[in-house]
C-alpha cells in the first residue's frame, strides 16, 4: 500500500512544534539554520539515550560548564568524565562521548552521515539526529518513539522496526520541506509528550490523519514486545573502613561498570554467610532497597563495618582515603551506600560474619 507523501501528511507537525516546543538548554532558537554548537547537540543526544529530559537537563548544564568544547572533553581525565556522568547510568555513553570529542577535536566535524556514524558511540539513530539537528541534513532519526508514531500514523502491522529503511526514505522529503532540525525534534516531541504508549490523541496535531486513531487501533499498534522477567538476586554491600580508609574495587577497563569504583559485595548465597554473627559497635546497617536493572532486580543490604586496622587487600581491591571518596565516580547502587555513610545507621540484628567478609577481601 502506498503512503501519502510525508511533506503533506506531516505538515501540521511543523507549526505545532513551533508553538509548543519546550525551551531546552541544548535547543537552538533558530530551527532553520545550522546549530551554533554541534557539540551541545552531540552531548544532549548521548545523554538523552534511555534517559528523561528532566533528568538530563541539570547534567547537561554542568557538563557544558565543565567541558565546554570537544577539546576540553578530549583532554579531561577518565575519572573527571565519569564523575560528571555519575548518576546518569549507562556509563559507556560517557566514554563514547569522550572518544568522539577526541576525534572531533583532532579532525573537525564529519561532513556527512557516514562520517558521523563513524564516530565512537554514534549508531544510526544518534548520527541521524545530530546530522539533522546540528547540521540541517535531511537525515531522519528513528528511535523507539518515532517508530511508535509512524507505525500508528501509517497503520503498520507487526514490528515497525522492519520498516526502518522505508520510513527513512519516506521521511526525507518532509525534513527537506519543513526543516530537518524542526521535523526531527517535532517527531521526537510528539512521541515523548503525546503519542505515548497510551496516546493523548485529543491534543495531537495529526489526529485527523492518523490511521490508528481513525480506526481505533492505538491500543494494538505497535504490538507491545513481551520482556523477559528480570532475574532476582540478593547481596550484601559493604563499606569496610579502617584507619581513615575505605576498601573499594578500582574501575575496570571494560564491561558495563568500566570507569566506576565499586564497594565489595557478597552474594547472599555465599556459603560464608551461613554463620550470622552480630557485631555490636562495629557494624552499622540501613534498610535495604531493590536496585532495578534492565534484566535483573537486586535486593541490596547496605552495611558499614569499622575495623581497627587495615589488612592487605586481595587483588582487585584498594584502600582509598575516605576524604577522597566523594570525588570518585561510583555507579548508582554504590553512590547510595556512599550517601548512607553520612547518615546514622542501625546496628543490625544479624549481619554476615565480618570475619568471612575480611577473608573474602583479603590477600592472605
Ligand atoms: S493521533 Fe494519537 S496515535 Fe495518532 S499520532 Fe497522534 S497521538 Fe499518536
Amino acid at each position: 500500500m502506498s503512503w501519502i507523501p510525508s511533506p503533506e501528511l506531516l505538515a501540521p507537525l511543523a507549526p505545532w512544534f513551533d508553538r509548543v516546543r519546550r525551551d531546552l538548554p541544548w535547543r537552538a532558537a533558530d530551527l532553520d539554520a545550522p546549530h551554533p554548537d554541534p557539540y551541545a547537540v552531540l552531548v544532549s543526544e548521548l545523554m538523552l539515550q534511555q534517559t528523561q529530559v528532566a533528568t538530563v537537563t541539570p547534567y547537561f548544564n554542568r557538563w557544558m560548564e565543565q567541558f565546554p568544547t570537544p577539546q576540553h572533553l578530549a583532554e579531561a581525565g577518565e575519572d573527571a568524565v565519569h564523575k560528571a556522568w555519575e548518576g546518569l547510568g549507562y556509563y559507556r555513553r560517557a566514554r563514547f562521548l569522550k572518544a568522539a570529542a577526541g576525534t572531533v577535536a583532532a579532525e573537525g566535524w564529519p561532513t556527512d552521515l557516514d562520517g558521523l556514524t563513524g564516530l565512537p558511540g554514534l549508531g544510526p539513530y544518534t548520527a541521524a539526529a545530530v546530522g539533522s539537528i546540528a547540521f540541517q541534513w535531511p537525515t531522519p532519526a528513528l528511535d523507539g518513539n518515532a517508530f511508535r508514531v509512524l507505525a500508528r500514523l501509517l497503520l503498520i502491522e507487526g514490528d515497525p522496526k522492519d520498516q526502518a529503511v522505508r520510513f527513512r526514505t519516506w521521511l526525507e522529503p518532509a525534513l527537506a520541506a519543513h526543516g530537518p532540525s524542526r521535523m526531527t525534534q517535532a517527531l521526537m516531541e510528539l512521541g515523548a509528550t503525546i503519542c505515548l504508549p497510551s496516546p493523548v490523541c485529543a491534543t495531537c496535531p495529526l489526529s485527523e490523519r492518523c490511521g490508528a486513531h481513525l480506526t481505533g487501533r492505538t491500543g494494538d499498534i505497535p504490538p507491545v514486545a513481551k520482556r523477559p522477567k528480570p532475574k532476582a538476586s540478593t547481596l550484601w554491600l559493604y563499606a569496610l573502613e579502617a584507619e581513615g580508609h575505605v576498601l573499594l574495587h578500582p574501575p575496570a577497563a571494560k564491561g558495563l561498570l568500566a570507569g566506576l569504583w565499586r564497594w565489595p559485595a557478597l552474594e547472599a548465597a555465599e556459603p560464608s554467610l551461613q554463620a550470622l554473627v552480630p557485631a555490636p559497635g562495629a557494624v552499622r546497617a540501613w534498610p535495604g532497597w531493590t536496585q532495578v536493572y534492565t534484566h535483573r532486580r537486586e535486593a541490596v543490604n547496605p552495611l558499614h563495618l569499622s575495623l581497627d586496622a587495615r589488612f592487605t587487600p586481595a587483588p582487585g581491591l584498594r584502600w582509598v582515603p575516605r576524604a577522597e571518596l566523594a570525588a570518585l565516580p561510583l555507579g548508582k547502587r554504590d553512590q547510595r551506600l556512599r550517601d548512607l555513610l553520612e547518615t546514622p545507621g542501625q546496628v543490625p540484628m544479624e549481619a554476615p560474619d565480618p570475619a568471612a567478609l575480611i577473608r573474602a577481601c583479603s590477600a592472605v
